[in-house]
């Protein structure tokens, strides 16, 4: 068995334990375990009032409050109640199940939900994972000790004997601290432990006082041990940094793209990194028109994501006309949600995702008269917008107030260049976002956009990418037969951050020069590219492909060591 261990699951849209990529990428690879009957469970934390709800105030400003959402619709309690002890007390925790179950409904994969709202607790702790990503005081260090040594232990109370557990991103590495306590030997916990790292920003890794991590979890394990074991690296500092914590301690290390394995071998020194690029599930990201259109044409593309390739062959009209009707379903939303009375025959832009200061979100709208110059030149444009910021992310919400202002100011100059936001970005406004939009704008940063997965579902719904050459899209773009690329194609060691106004220019340049004009007047090619885009990317960039890899590169060499463990009498399953 494996336990993939993550802080946030996105399992529906209606289910708020997600606030972003991270979460996706886990909803998607644990239907692609399921599918491919892949022995594992997932362990994450019930977030009982999600992450935010988003709205935006008419002048713009981000207003939050918590999501609330009836847990017993969606899942059922597990019934089994571990205690760990918390700094000076003992806490109980319990789970709920959620079943994920593969499309053929033959196999199914267990998602463990952790929770303390438990009556035998008290008030403040029962509330400590009610909000994810909180900020301030140590409740982050409690949930993420709930989330490793509350879910390691929850784990062995249901009897499962995983022989790996995958720490997908950091916050869950303190389950090394009970795999310490049980094995003992560093060689044995290390077998068992495959790290994937998703932040190339050291400054944002999860960093704890080492004080406050001594007084909370010294009275379950060693808590020196786990602070030798990555101390080397950071001699002077008190304090513990759960990727170093989880990179020290991990048979393998997995970096999320290509290029994402150079950037953190250069913030991990002396350590050799594997890479698998992220994916998306290619069925459930598939708008319903797109599912009809591939049944008819590509049999057996729901089990094989590779016979996608003969999206090349469907029908002009057919093809056109799929695309037609998820644009209308987005369409018909931006109009119902925002009044802003999209067009269906005008070109439209989707640029969606979590708003944060890297991902340059609003960075189209920056040159706003240059924008409606080309706009008024070529045919129109029309740009919507959505994503969240974090509550306590200001450099996050001006960018939303800023999108705002450039819209006014924009619709107070011209009719050409049409722009709307829409609120409380999910699982289901993504899906219609990146099937109905013609183009999928994404812009962040290089080299901080570790891989990013909204371009993959766009181009599995045939919408072609205009996007900056980093993460996944530096290994997926052939340049205008696929999508387009912004900025520089670098060298994949190449670390340079990207340029603001250069990569700005591209924007308008190939909105103006390549993409406005196969749009409007050679629309038949620019039906070629959206073909090619089928073609070329959900067939590697999909989750069942993840999970092979996961499965030969990573997860096989520990079934080697689980057989030699099981000949000195230590039982696990596989
Ligand atoms: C796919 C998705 C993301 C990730 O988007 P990126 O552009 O890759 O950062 C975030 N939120 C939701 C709701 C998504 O569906």
């Amino acid at each position: 068995m494996i336990a993939y261990f993550v802080m946030e699951a996105a399992l529906e849209s209606d289910i708020p334990t997600y606030s972003g990529g991270l979460g996706i990428l886990a909803g998607d690879t644990i239907q692609s375990f399921a599918d491919l009957e892949v022995p594992a469970l997932c362990v994450t934390l019930l977030w009982k009032n999600g992450f935010t709800d988003q709205k935006i105030s008419p002048d713009g400003v981000q207003l939050d409050s918590s999501q609330e959402w009836d847990i017993n619709k969606y899942m059922k309690p597990v019934g089994t109640t571990v205690k760990i002890p918390l700094g000076e007390k003992d806490i109980a925790l319990t789970a709920y199940k959620y079943p994920v179950k593969s499309l053929k409904g033959n196999h199914e994969i267990d998602v463990f939900l952790l929770t303390p709202d438990l009556p035998e607790n008290d008030v403040e702790t029962r509330r400590l994972c009610d909000r994810l990503y909180i900020e301030g005081g140590t409740t982050r260090l409690k949930q993420e000790i709930i989330l490793g040594i509350g879910g390691y232990e929850l784990l062995k109370a249901l009897n499962f004997k995983p022989f790996l557990y995958h720490v997908n991103e950091c916050h869950s590495a303190f389950l090394i601290g009970g795999l310490m306590k049980d094995l003992k030997e560093l060689s044995r916990v290390r077998a068992r432990v495959v790290f994937t790292t998703h932040t190339p920003i050291p400054s944002a890794f999860d960093r704890f006082e080492m004080k406050d991590v001594d007084a909370l979890i010294n009275r379950y394990c060693d808590s020196d041990l786990l602070y030798n074991i990555y101390r080397e690296k950071l001699s002077e500092t008190a304090e513990l940094n759960l990727s170093w914590l989880a990179i020290k301690n991990a048979k393998n290390v997995v970096a999320v793209s290509r290029k994402h394995k150079y950037v953190s071998e250069a913030i991990f020194p002396g350590y050799r990194l594997k890479y698998v690029t992220n994916g998306v599930h290619h069925v459930k990201w598939a708008s319903p028109h797109h599912r009809e259109l591939y049944s008819k044409y590509i049999n057996g593309w729901e089990e094989d994501a590779d016979l996608l390739r003969e999206a090349v062959s469907i029908p002009d009209n057919e093809f056109s006309k799929a695309h037609m009707l998820a644009k209308e379903s987005l369409i018909d939303m931006v109009n119902s949600e925002t009044g802003a009375s999209f067009l269906p025959e005008t070109f439209t832009i989707g640029m969606a995702k979590r708003v944060t200061h890297y991902k340059r979100n609003n960075l189209i709208l920056w040159q706003p008269d240059t924008l409606i110059r080309v706009a008024e030149k070529k045919g129109g444009i029309q740009i919507v917008f959505a994503g969240k910021a974090h509550p306590s992310d200001e450099d996050g919400k001006n960018m939303i107030k800023a999108i705002h202002d450039s819209a006014a100011y924009i619709a107070s100059k011209t009719k050409a260049v049409k722009v709307a936001y829409l609120e409380n970005y999910n699982i289901f406004k993504a899906s219609i976002m990146a099937s109905g939009a013609d183009l999928w704008l994404n812009n962040p940063t290089r080299p901080l956009e570790a891989s990013g997965t909204s371009g993959m579902k766009a181009s599995l719904n045939g919408v072609p990418n205009l996007s900056v050459l980093d993460g996944w899209w530096l290994e997926a773009c052939i340049e205008g037969v696929n999508g387009w690329g912004i900025g520089p194609k670098t060298a994949w060691t190449d670390l340079s951050y990207s340029n603001d106004h250069e990569d700005l220019h591209d924007i308008y340049g190939k909105l103006e020069f390549n993409i406005l004009d196969l749009y409007y007047k050679h629309f038949s090619e620019y039906l070629n590219i959206m073909k090619m885009a089928v073609a070329t990317i959900p067939t590697h960039f999909n989750t069942n492909r993840v999970v092979s890899e996961y499965v030969t590169d990573l997860y096989l060499t520990s079934i080697v060591t689980c057989y030699h463990e099981a000949e000195r009498g230590w039982v696990c399953e596989i």
